[in-house]
């Protein structure tokens, strides 16, 4: 087995929290991730790596460093995002303290826990006189909490044949996630002084018809056979913005909505659905006018069981943990989906810990540790 330097991870651990990488995105006074990314280069350097710094926007720095192996082989990413939501509301965001085994501070559990166990996997690789084979690239990307800049920029720049994402997991291995899809639709009627019915359309009103077939296909997607591991699809009306003032009759209605999709469903289907709704709903009603936009969508994600990385990793964390991790699904969305978009074998562990995006964060030491430990065993075996 691999020797891991369980101080060094502690305090690379530590650093990275101490380092402010909010989302700029999220917090306008917030640096990104050009400090952050600094750090972990000069970090990479010191073990040998060779480093590369990619900044698809100022300031947005992702670090990408290749250690390579003694023969030939695959490449693997190990991936983890820089960045972290703002901190709002939290008394020491930035301490990095250690209390009771654990590391509290923002980032430490979403996922600078990750990064660290990482880096400390190529430190022991390095230390070890590089016993892998191909390739081994350490990715921290920048705004993974936003709109992934990072990883969007750099599938175009590297192909491994695979890659692990190391979100927190609690130390099992995650084979699934949800996609999600953003949409827009504005019913459109016509402004009139609110005692003239013969000239108003009532935008709000046929929002209203929106809403209820809504509600139905909510309710059809619960009656749907759920994924094995993330469970059913669902939507929800996010925002509702609709009329002008209490004497008018509302001239739009705008509707945005949030479908959050299962491995399976395709991104055209499930656009299609609420698009032919609409369709039925403008043939009933010559008044009815709706316009439908798509925002944003994401991919939901999911690998085989058999897939020689997932082999790899399981028969790594075996060895390391002396227990077989459980195979399990998420509900977020994670990069982990760009990466298997782009064609890189993909696969999900992390750490245990608590408190993602919310007051107090925190992350479990010795679960760092371990996880570096079957990073770097995996690396062996798969590369
Ligand atoms: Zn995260």
């Amino acid at each position: 087995m691999l020797s891991i330097d369980t101080g060094y991870i502690t305090r690379v651990l530590q650093d990275l929290v101490r380092i402010n990488s909010v989302n700029p995105r999220l917090d306008s006074s917030a640096p990104g991730e050009a400090e952050i990314a600094a750090y972990v280069a000069d970090a990479l350097r010191a073990r040998g790596l060779e480093v590369a710094v990619h900044e698809p926007q100022p300031g947005r720095a992702s670090v990408v460093g290749r250690l390579r192996g003694s023969r030939a082989g695959r490449s693997l990413m190990l991936n983890a995002h820089a960045d972290t939501v703002d901190v709002a509301g939290m008394d020491a965001p930035f301490s990095g303290e250690v209390r009771d085994g654990r590391v509290y501070g923002r980032g430490a559990f979403d996922m600078k826990g990750g990064l660290a166990a990482m880096m400390g996997a190529v430190k022991a690789l390095a230390d070890a006189g590089r016993p892998h084979g191909g390739e081994i690239l350490l990715a921290a990307v920048a705004d993974e909490e936003y709109a992934s800049l990072g990883t969007e920029d750099l599938v175009t720049r590297y192909r491994p044949d695979a890659a692990i994402v190391t979100e927190p997991t609690a130390l099992d291995i995650c084979l699934a996630h949800k996609g999600f899809a953003w949409f827009e639709v504005t019913t459109r009627g016509r402004a009139a002084h609110g005692s003239r019915f013969d000239l108003g359309v009532d935008a709000n009103m046929h929002m209203g018809r929106v809403l209820a077939d809504l509600d139905a296909l909510e309710r059809d997607l619960r009656a749907r056979t759920p994924h094995r591991l993330v469970g059913p699809p669902s939507l929800h009306a996010a925002t509702l913005a609709g009329g002008s003032g209490l004497s008018t009759y509302a001239a739009s209605c705008r509707l945005q909505i949030e479908r959050r999709t299962i491995p399976g469903e395709r991104r055209d289907a499930v656009a299609g659905e609420i698009r032919a709704m609409l369709e039925r709903q403008a043939a009933r009603d010559a008044a009815f006018d709706a316009a439908f936009e798509e925002l944003l969508v994401r991919e939901p994600f999911e690998v085989a069981e058999d897939a020689a990385i997932v082999r790899a990793l399981a028969d790594a964390s075996t060895a390391v943990l002396g227990r077989r991790p459980a195979y399990v699904g998420q509900t977020p969305w994670m990069d982990a989906a760009l990466l298997a978009g782009a064609g890189a074998e993909t696969v999900v562990m992390g750490a245990t810990g608590a408190g993602a995006h919310a007051m107090e964060e925190w992350v479990d030491l010795a679960s760092v540790h371990q996880l570096s430990a079957c990073l770097a065993e995996a690396a062996v075996r798969y590369c």
